[in-house]
């Protein structure tokens, strides 16, 4: 297996569209790294530079120490895994995973071996003789692993691999994936746009925006100490609240103000009396013990079994929370909720840098 390193990678389209600028990072030997972010934000593109299909407008990538800028993506020995797995349906299982060996002339019997240990790895083994059209959703994208798998490659790319299965089956395949990696001991790089399977798969995860990183971290450091507001936003659901105001001295204190809301805010944030900022708070964050209270109108509640959202308002202020199940708010009327001061996040309006 190997590792990869981006440097300075920047992809200039025509019409002078960045698709990536000035991505540095690094995927560690077995390490499993997510790209994550919306819709346009590089990802993809990223992926295409590693695996040669784009060549960078400046910067470059390694693998194993080795620049591959010049290599052609044939002799990358890189994997990549689409969204839309094209699997070819006059082939069975068996022919559809074996396919890339034989074109490359590898022998009979090492291509056997190499498929049967594939299928028994993804549980396919009982499905070699059907065609793709005689397979679940799943079991076909199993099999478009297994494409993967047979060629040993030195690196594996994911490119959404999940997004056309239904919710359940992401779940099911999300799990196997994860113990797929740590079976193969394999470096993977994996692109995705939703937060929930780059929190899940991701050792290390990469947010994206408009081409430009955001943030490296593992996920519970992306989750507490998120580096601006886009990530703190991007990541956790339901998403953060954010209330604009200013923070303000009262008594020595820093308080935070808001027509419709004032907090004690935590000493540490003295030094940024009369700064305009962006407060957040995670739904996840209030509880209805000890701290700072905010009374919420409720508009809606979300019943979720083991645990309620519920979404409101303070003035103009647009709010939702999660309580336990336990708790019974009203539409319409009022609720308390509090926070600890430690768990209220600040980031500059201008900047959106969380301070
Ligand atoms: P999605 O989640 O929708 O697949 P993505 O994060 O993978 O998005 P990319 O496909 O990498 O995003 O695109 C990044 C940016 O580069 C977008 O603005 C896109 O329109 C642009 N782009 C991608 N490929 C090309 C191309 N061949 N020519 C011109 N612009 C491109």
């Amino acid at each position: 297996m190997a590792k990869l390193r981006l440097e300075r990678v920047t992809k200039i389209f025509d019409r002078n569209i960045h698709g990536a600028k000035d991505i540095t990072f690094e995927a560690e030997d077995k390490e499993f790294v997510v790209l994550v972010g919306p819709s346009g934000c590089g990802k993809t593109t990223i992926l295409r530079l590693i695996a040669g299909l784009e060549q960078p407008t400046s910067g470059n990538v390694y693998i194993d120490g080795e620049c591959i800028n010049d290599i052609p993506p044939r002799d990358r020995n890189v994997a990549m895994v689409f969204q839309n797995y094209a699997l070819y349906p006059h082939m069975d299982v068996y022919e559809n995973m074996a396919f890339g060996l034989k074109v490359r002339g590898y022998p009979a019997g090492e291509i056997e071996a190499r498929v049967k240990n594939a299928a028994e790895l993804l549980g396919l083994s009982k499905y070699l003789k059907r065609k793709p059209g005689q397979l679940s959703g799943g079991q076909r994208q199993r099999v478009a692993l297994g494409r993967a798998i047979v060629r040993e490659p030195r690196l594996f790319l994911f490119d959404e691999p999940l997004s056309n299965l239904d919710a359940k089956l992401r779940v099911q395949m999300r799990s196997e994936l994860a113990r797929l990696h740590k079976r193969l001991s394999a470096t993977i790089i994996y692109v995705t746009h939703d937060q929930v399977e780059a929190m899940t798969l991701g050792q290390k995860i990469i947010v994206l925006k408009d081409g430009v990183i955001q943030q490296i971290a593992d996920p519970l450091t992306l989750y507490q100490s998120p580096a601006n507001k886009f990530v703190a936003g991007f990541i956790g659901s339901p998403p953060m609240n954010f209330i604009p105001g200013k923070i303000k001295e009262v008594d020595n204190l820093p308080v935070f103000v808001h027509p419709s809301l004032n907090l004690k805010l935590n000493r540490k944030f003295l030094r940024f009396i009369n700064r305009e900022v962006e407060l957040g708070i995670r739904p996840d964050d209030f509880s209805r013990n000890h701290g700072l209270e905010i009374q919420m109108i409720v508009d809606v509640v979300e019943p979720m079994g083991n645990e309620r959202y519920i979404y409101g308002h303070c003035g103009d202020i647009m709010l939702s929370a999660r309580i336990q199940q336990d708790e019974h708010p009203e539409s319409d009327k009022p609720f308390r909720l509090t926070i600890a001061p430690e768990k209220i996040y600040l980031f500059d309006a201008q900047t959106e840098k969380r301070l």
